[in-house]
């Protein structure tokens, strides 16, 4: 195994008669996406501030590749902090600041380049975050979503090899929530930091953490992976399962994504050797495009509508379903080969062909209305599995089999959907 990036060895805090951390002990790997879980007041927000230096252990040690934090000398030090970034549980953007000043202005306080590099790389951020359309304009102008975009392009401006997340979904509607997540996984993964995050709601994390430390009763009860978690006995085991559960409903009304794995390796547990499944990727093209002219809520409606359909039709084939990022969901037939599978797409083309969207929607209880009308691009890929194959390896091969499968006109005028061929 690795050598941990940041390791805690028996850290104790106290606060006056206050135990908060009573001899932690725990590992953060470099390039992966940590979660720290733990109830309301267990610690989680100072812990965070141990790592960035806010706060100092009253006992133990802190690691940074294998040095103790307590023996770094001054440049050492600020050659530490220069790595780590920080993102508050407020955006805390500054409103009298454009995305551009906002973006820019940890370089300008916390460096001293010269103004056409800062431009190279506040410019650089921006379009990778897709936010060129807004770079001159305020916060109180852009909406939640891209408000947090702008907030994440500033924690990352300064290429920072550690970002510190505390509560970043805390107060958000579910909707919200799942794209903040899916924004960090994304970022991370693009941009190769290692993330530290620390929530209190405990099902949200599951879609984006490769590891979880539980934070209970001031100490370190739990280090291991999601699936791991699920098979630990511990007095709030019945709380996490228990949100859990809730999950599911609050996002789609489909399996989260842990729950989706789970029934995936049960899947294929009770499947005789070498039989194959199917793993179907749907997506929607160009969706940032819809969210910006149709606004947030209607496209997130309308997603909904998308992934109960989709679990509806495949479901009646032995399929289930999940959304496994903000535009993606992912089905899994179990019982097909890609020659079936193949042809139960092609029923649901015809199905959502026939239906148009609103129908669809009709279907699920739910309408996003439209004012003027517009070209849904609905996106498939199929792929073969067998028992031995991971679950990543084959729904990543189902993303680079990803076609257009249908063109839903909607809105004003209904006519018109076209059938593409396959
Ligand atoms: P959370 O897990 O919700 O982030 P915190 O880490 O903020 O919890 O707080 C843990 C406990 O430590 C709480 O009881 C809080 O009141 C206490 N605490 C946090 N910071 C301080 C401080 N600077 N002085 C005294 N008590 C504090
Ligand atoms: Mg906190």
């Amino acid at each position: 195994m690795t050598a941990p990036l940041i390791e805690f060895r028996n850290v104790s805090k106290r606060f006056g008669s206050l135990t908060v951390l009573d001899r932690i002990t725990l590992q953060i790997y470099e390039a992966e996406a940590t979660t720290i879980i733990g109830l309301s007041g267990s610690g989680k927000s100072v812990l965070l501030k141990h790592i960035i230096g806010l706060l100092k252990p009253d006992e133990g040690e802190i690691l940074y590749k294998g040095k103790a934090l307590s023996e770094l000398d001054k440049s050492e030090m600020s050659n530490y902090y220069a790595q780590i970034s920080y993102m508050f549980q407020g955006n805390a953007l500054f409103d009298s600041m454009t995305v551009y000043d906002n973006i820019a202005l940890p370089l300008v306080e916390k460096t001293r380049l010269k103004k056409k590099e800062i431009n190279r790389r506040v410019m650089a951020r921006i379009e990778q975050s897709e936010l060129i359309d807004a770079a001159e304009k305020y916060p109180s102008e852009l909406s939640g979503g891209m408000q947090k975009r702008v907030a994440l392009a500033r924690a990352l401006v300064t290429d920072p090899k550690i970002v510190l997340f505390d509560e970043p979904t805390t107060g958000q509607d579910p909707v919200r929530k799942n794209i903040i997540l899916s924004m960090i996984a994304e970022y991370q993964r693009k941009f190769g930091f290692t993330a530290i995050m620390v929530s209190h709601a405990i099902p949200d994390v599951y879609f984006i953490s490769n590891r979880i430390l539980a934070l209970y009763d001031h100490k370190i009860v739990f280090q291991g992976t999601p699936e791991e978690l699920e098979d630990f006995e511990h007095p709030f085991k019945e709380e996490v399962i228990h949100s859990l559960e809730g999950l599911k409903e609050e996002l789609t009304g489909l399996y989260s994504r842990r729950q989706f794995k789970i029934r995936y390796y049960n899947e294929l547990k009770r499947k005789p050797f070498q039989e194959p499944y199917v793993i179907a990727v749907f997506s929607i093209l160009d969706l940032e495009l819809l969210s910006e002219h149709f606004g947030h809520e209607t496209v997130q409606v309308m997603i909904r509508c998308m992934g109960r359909y989709i679990d509806d039709h495949f479901g009646s084939a032995g399929g289930f379903s999940n959304r496994y990022g903000t535009n993606e969901f992912v089905t899994m037939l179990p019982y097909s080969d890609l020659a079936e599978a193949e042809e139960i797409l092609n029923n649901f083309v015809e199905d959502i062909q026939n239906r148009g969207v609103r129908d669809i929607c009709e279907m699920t209880q739910e309408q996003p209305s439209f004012e003027d009308g517009f070209t849904l691009i609905v996106m498939a890929g199929l792929e073969q599995g067998q028992q031995d194959t991971t679950i990543d390896a084959v729904v990543n091969s189902a993303r680079n089999n990803i076609r257009e499968i249908a063109r839903l006109r909607f809105g004003k005028s209904e006519a018109g959907n076209e059938k593409i061929s396959s």
